[in-house]
């Protein structure tokens, strides 16, 4: 998975890299790196792997879309400020409060605030390895429902493999079906 490390191995491949080509300059800035290194420094390589990495390149975009969906802000945030008003608003005891919390209605809206990060161009069976199709102006925070309805849009106009609800690492082994 690490195959990556000193990519881009060629000047001009990555469109987010300002590299040159020369060999003692930053792969990313093209500033001067340190001696025997492919970056000038911490800040660079952190910002390569944001824009390549799936695992970074998506916590990076949920930090950027503000841990809420771009389209209709659910999110983590909403969950925690809707305990708390159903809290304020409705008088509970511990035993029903357990009941609500561990109820069906509740659990389909943490469901619904649970986010996931969509590719704006689909994949098309790029997976998710390193590559520059994870570059973070390329990536959207998503509900799961806006997901779906993202993706299923996105399948109407051609594009091709599924990414609805994809596991973020696929397995070890699978190779697509
Ligand atoms: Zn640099
Ligand atoms: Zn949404
Ligand atoms: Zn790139």
């Amino acid at each position: 998975m690490l195959d990556d490390l000193r990519y881009p191995l060629q000047a001009g491949r990555c469109a987010a890299s300002a590299w040159s080509g020369e060999p003692d300059r930053c792969r990313w800035c093209d500033g001067l790196a340190r001696p025997g290194e492919a970056w000038c420094g911490h800040r660079c390589e952190d910002e390569y792997r944001r824009n390549h990495w799936w695992d970074h390149a998506r916590q990076a975009a949920a930090a950027r879309d503000g841990g809420a969906c771009v389209r209709c802000g659910l999110g983590p945030q909403v969950r925690t400020l809707a305990r708390l008003l159903l809290r304020a608003l409705i008088p509970m005891g511990p035993v029903e409060a357990a009941r609500l919390w561990q109820g069906p209605a509740w659990r389909s809206f943490v469901q619904a605030c649970e986010l996931e990060v969509n590719h704006v161009e689909p994949r098309l069976g790029r997976g998710y390895q390193a590559g520059c199709h994870h570059h973070l102006d390329g990536l959207e925070t998503l509900c799961h429902r806006c997901h779906v309805q993202v993706t299923s849009a996105q399948h109407a106009l051609g594009g091709s493999r599924a990414d609805v609800a994809a596991p973020a690492v696929p397995p070890p082994g699978e190779h697509g079906a």
